[in-house]
């Protein structure tokens, strides 16, 4: 079988192995699948009119209308298909990857990203001969406006409005030259918030920065916030706009498992109390700021996907990732950029200037390590290190988490790269970088044992 799916959709260097022979099997593939009426949208790369016009072909040969609703983010295409009666939308896009790769990214008829299962039948058919239907019978496409206005409209009306235009507030805000550029500056144009907007045209080779929001590929925000002393906050987003990553008022780069933390704990007061869902990766500051706001955490398996279906199983009222994927569950089971501004600006208003809420948070260190494994021998890593760990308080839920009084350590295998990861954090920098080295050293001794 045609191994297509990723952690986030199918993906690769156009032309190379992403191509027009392959977007046309997979529209063909997905139309067999979930077939009716599909919506489609794209980021703003170069190369979404051919991917996008192949997909679209694909779907139309099979019998399926198609819906193309503009160059939007991810979470307004994933809003459409959830409030209007079509069988799954299309996202073609390659988030934060370099401007030469594309991707198509399938959404089921709920909104939310296509379960493992749709991602399954969709790849068995892309091996098959898929019928095609009578002349007469075929699909037809056609464009479709407002989806980005929309969009916006139920953002806004999720939000306390008048309390954030009263305030008057200025943020800088980077668009990245990615799907955002019409969505955000309109949304923080009906917030009256002042944004001084930077990367703001669609522009799909990225001239500004790398398309993924990283503080290396944000320098020109945070100077841009430094310069503004009237600025209270950084916004970027990647290429589609489905991550949203922020910058302190005085131009500090704020991680991700910091943001989460500081969203979570501020939704769970709101809230009263509640569940908040993230992967077992995340950093233990989330469970200091959720349990003395007065809610719990609930840990799954690294990806989005498994975060949302997770949320709507147990009623989680937030969650997401360190990467800035936040998912709010009043207004869709799906990573929203734009949603998270939204609720930052709220956050800030309530809570104060977001760099003296970073501050009081928990301080923890966090050591990253990366070791090239074959993928065969992967699963053999991860049985030596439980092997050699008997005793010890364990987690399965994603590769192998180790609980110690004072940190933890992750070892997982990378879904897409020849990688093996060892993760470790603790409040001691000391502890994080031992506990990382010892057990980097593992993995490279069963490594090369083989
Ligand atoms: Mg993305």
């Amino acid at each position: 079988m045609t191994k297509l799916f990723g952690t986030n959709g199918v993906r690769g260097v156009v032309n190379q192995d992403m191509n027009s022979q392959l977007a046309l099997q997979m529209g063909k593939a997905i139309g067999a699948v979930m077939p009716g009426t599909v919506a489609i949208a794209t980021d703003t790369r170069y190369t979404c009119d051919m991917i996008r016009s192949a997909v679209s072909s694909g779907l139309m040969a099979v019998g399926c209308d198609v819906l193309y609703l503009g160059s939007i983010p991810t979470p307004a295409l994933q809003y459409y298909v959830k409030t209007h009666q079509v069988s799954a939308g299309v996202m073609i896009t390659a988030s934060h990857n370099p401007p030469e790769f594309n991707g198509i990214k399938v959404i089921d008829s709920d909104g939310t990203e296509a379960s493992a299962d749709h991602e399954k039948q969709i790849e068995d058919k892309y091996d098959e001969t898929i019928p095609l239907v009578a002349w007469e019978k075929t699909g037809s496409c056609r464009e479709v406006a407002g989806a980005a206005d929309d969009y916006v409209e139920a953002i806004i009306s999720k939000l306390d409005v008048e309390a954030i235009r009263a305030a008057g507030l200025t943020v800088v805000l980077d668009c990245t030259n990615g799907a955002s550029y019409y969505t955000s500056p309109l949304l923080l144009k009906k917030l009256g918030v002042r944004a001084i907007t930077i990367n703001g045209n669609p522009q799909g080779e990225f001239p500004g920065h790398p398309s993924e929001p990283t503080e290396d590929n944000l320098q020109d925000l945070m100077k841009m916030v430094r310069d503004t002393p009237e600025a209270v906050l950084g916004i970027a987003h990647d290429g589609d706009a489905d991550r949203c990553v922020f910058v302190d008022g005085e131009g500090n780069y704020v991680p991700g498992d910091k943001t989460l933390a500081i969203l979570s704990a501020s939704i769970i007061r709101q809230n009263k109390g509640g569940v908040i869902v993230t992967p077992v990766a995340t950093s233990s500051v989330i469970e200091d700021a959720v349990g003395e706001a007065g809610g719990s955490v609930i840990r799954t398996a690294v990806g989005s996907p498994k975060v949302a279906r997770k949320m709507m199983d147990e009623g989680g009222v937030f969650g997401g990732e360190e990467n800035g994927g936040l998912i709010f569950a009043d207004h869709q089971f799906c990573r929203d950029g734009g949603m998270a501004i939204g609720r930052m600006l709220e956050c800030i208003l309530a809570n104060g200037p977001l760099k003296d809420q970073v501050a009081a948070l928990t301080p923890y260190y966090t050591v990253k390590k990366k070791i090239v494994c074959p993928d065969r021998l992967k699963e053999e890593v991860l049985k030596f290190l439980d092997k050699n760990t008997e005793g010890m308080e364990k987690d399965f839920t994603d590769g192998l988490k180790i609980q110690f009084d004072n940190g933890w350590v992750l070892a997982r295998a990378s879904g897409t790269e020849p990688i093996f990861r060892v993760y470790a954090e603790s409040k001691d920098k000391a502890v994080a970088e031992e506990l990382a080295s010892k057990y980097e050293s593992m993995a490279k001794v069963c490594i090369s044992s083989m």
